[in-house]
């Protein structure tokens, strides 16, 4: 009787309690919605930033005090892979939740039909005012920025003889549009490109000069380089010499580049040679200085783009410079954040597009290519008003980030796939495989990686030919050398995701060749500028 009344008494508590943790969850869940329902969104994109080159607390190859600081109150995902490492496929990707292929944009240069709804589409529907400003080409793509009340791309049209803006101006903009609209319900996306070859930090203070018929026509920094004016050559012959002003031992030479290649022009040279293999064919100036004769018979024009080609080393520190140069400027808008006390009713997610190779593959300094973790692996920071910082250790995919914020923000989307917000409101468990992409003609295979923590495998293939890696990424953990698996010897965990991914690529395969691609959106000018920019062969 006794025994009877305590089991009794016991279940009573148990329920009670129960009904104590469900109420308290509940209230727990309506107080998180109640605190983001509404809340502003900013989205801070980091373009080309590896995973390793940002300290999110825990020590990184650059110093980014800034980033490091943001951590200490955000959701901080340790291990965030994006789809592509391309720019333009790869945003559209963060702000659909699909990809690309999905999508039809598999390159910088396609066009994007609205197929699914971009996260300003929803958000402006849903009374936002959407601001965008980017800084780089690539993002200039009416299917992109559709959908923007307000899309700030002209920054980069009119400086049209810089590749990219420098983050001192992006966040003086972002930071004078945050004070205009801080009283709006708004959507703000903060694009910055620092990182982005070519790697010209501005402490890097050197000098060419480049001379036409002795006469000085133009100057740059020879680490930054420059697209010049355009020249107007009389038939005959003109001299062009280049001079630098700086110690060559960082360059493996300067590429220069005719933007107008039909121009019927024939060259002599001295430390200038042609090159095939480097920016898909240029001249290559291999000394501290040279020059090289134009001869036209008819009066011709030219467009000259001057590319630096750094060693691998140089190319790692300036990089690193780069990445502490936007940090600083990161500062100065999130001070603008501060000051228009917008921390208590924003959400602010700072993200990377994809990674950047700096010699680690095939000596590749860039991106496009490659899957591995230096060019998928990416720093991803989400800072929700309210809440603490949590480390979150699953791996999560960049397509998840808007399903993820829209959700915060208690917002029907009619397809939240990929959204990874259990791993913040609940426990940190893995959620799905990761899936990343490239494709042909922009990369020279199609690739698809599979990424089951600890283990990556890769598949590529390109006509009949087929291949296969397979990684561990915990070995990899310094980001090189890369840790290969040798597929002779697995041992029982490795044979069972080998056996699994095998399989799956095998069926994203089928659905990738049942896919048509999206059509180029692009005049001549725009995609020889790409092509310099390492995006198309
Ligand atoms: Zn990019």
């Amino acid at each position: 009787m006794i025994a009877g009344k305590q089991v009794l008494l016991s279940r009573v508590m148990t329920t009670r309690f129960l009904l104590i943790v469900i109420s308290m969850s509940i209230l727990g869940s309506c107080q998180n919605q109640s605190r983001t329902k509404g809340a502003n969104l900013i989205f801070i994109s980091l373009d080309t930033t590896r995973f390793d080159y940002v300290d999110s607390g825990w020590g990184a190859k650059s110093k980014t005090p800034v980033l490091k600081n943001f951590s200490k109150k955000a959701q901080v995902f340790e291990k965030a892979f994006v789809t592509i490492p391309e720019t333009l496929p790869s945003h559209l990707s963060i702000f659909t939740s699909y990809y690309p292929h999905q999508l039809g944009v598999t390159q910088n240069h396609f066009r994007y039909d609205g197929k699914y709804k971009l996260i300003q589409e929803i958000l402006k529907h849903n009374g936002y005012f959407t601001y965008g400003i980017i800084s780089l080409m690539s993002l200039i793509e009416p299917g992109f920025w559709k959908d923007f009340d307000e899309f700030n791309s002209k920054l980069c049209s009119e400086e049209i003889h810089h590749l990219f803006l420098t983050a001192d101006k992006i966040s003086l903009h972002a930071r004078q549009k945050l004070r205009d609209i801080k009283n709006k319900k708004f959507f703000m996306f903060v694009h910055f490109s620092d990182p982005h070859y070519p790697y010209g930090p501005p402490t890097v203070k050197a000098i060419m000069n480049i001379y036409q018929d002795g006469k000085k026509i133009n100057e740059l920094n020879p680490y930054k380089g420059k697209i010049l004016p355009k020249i107007k050559l009389l038939p005959g012959i003109h001299r062009f010499r280049f001079d630098m002003d700086y110690p060559t031992s960082d360059f493996q030479g300067i590429g220069i580049i005719e933007l107008t290649p039909d121009a019927n022009i024939t060259a002599k040279s001295e430390n200038i040679e042609f090159r095939k293999d480097i920016f898909s064919g240029c001249y290559f100036l291999t000394g501290q200085s040279g020059w090289m004769n134009l001869e036209c018979e008819e009066e011709e024009w030219i467009h000259l783009q001057v590319l630096p080609k750094l060693k691998i080393k140089a190319a790692r520190i300036m990089y690193q410079q780069e990445v502490e140069y936007m940090d600083k400027h990161i500062g100065e808008f999130l001070q603008g954040v501060e000051e228009f006390n917008l921390f208590d009713n924003t959400i602010i997610a700072i993200f990377s597009d994809h990674g950047e190779g700096l010699g680690e593959r095939d000596g590749l300094v860039g991106h496009v290519e490659y899957l591995n973790q230096q060019f998928i692996r990416v720093p991803l920071m989400i800072y929700i008003p309210g809440k603490t910082q949590k480390i979150i250790t699953s791996p999560v995919s960049m397509s998840g980030l808007s399903s993820t914020v829209l959700e915060l923000l208690n917002l029907g989307n009619e397809n939240f796939q990929h959204s990874f917000i259990n791993l913040i409101e609940k426990e940190d468990t893995p959620n799905e495989n990761i899936y990343s992409f490239t494709y042909l003609p922009g990369s020279k295979a199609n690739k698809i990686s599979i990424i089951k923590w600890p283990y990556q495998g890769i598949y590529y293939w390109k006509n009949n030919s087929r291949n296969k890696e397979l990684y561990n990424l915990i070995l990899d953990d310094s980001f090189s050398p890369m840790a290969q698996i040798d597929r002779k010897n697995l041992i029982s965990a490795e044979r069972e995701f080998f056996s699994f991914f095998l399989s799956d690529s095998l069926r994203h395969k089928k659905k990738i060749g049942q896919q048509k691609f999206g059509k180029r959106n692009i005049n001549r000018k725009k995609l020889e500028k790409l092509k310099r920019l390492g995006y198309i062969n």
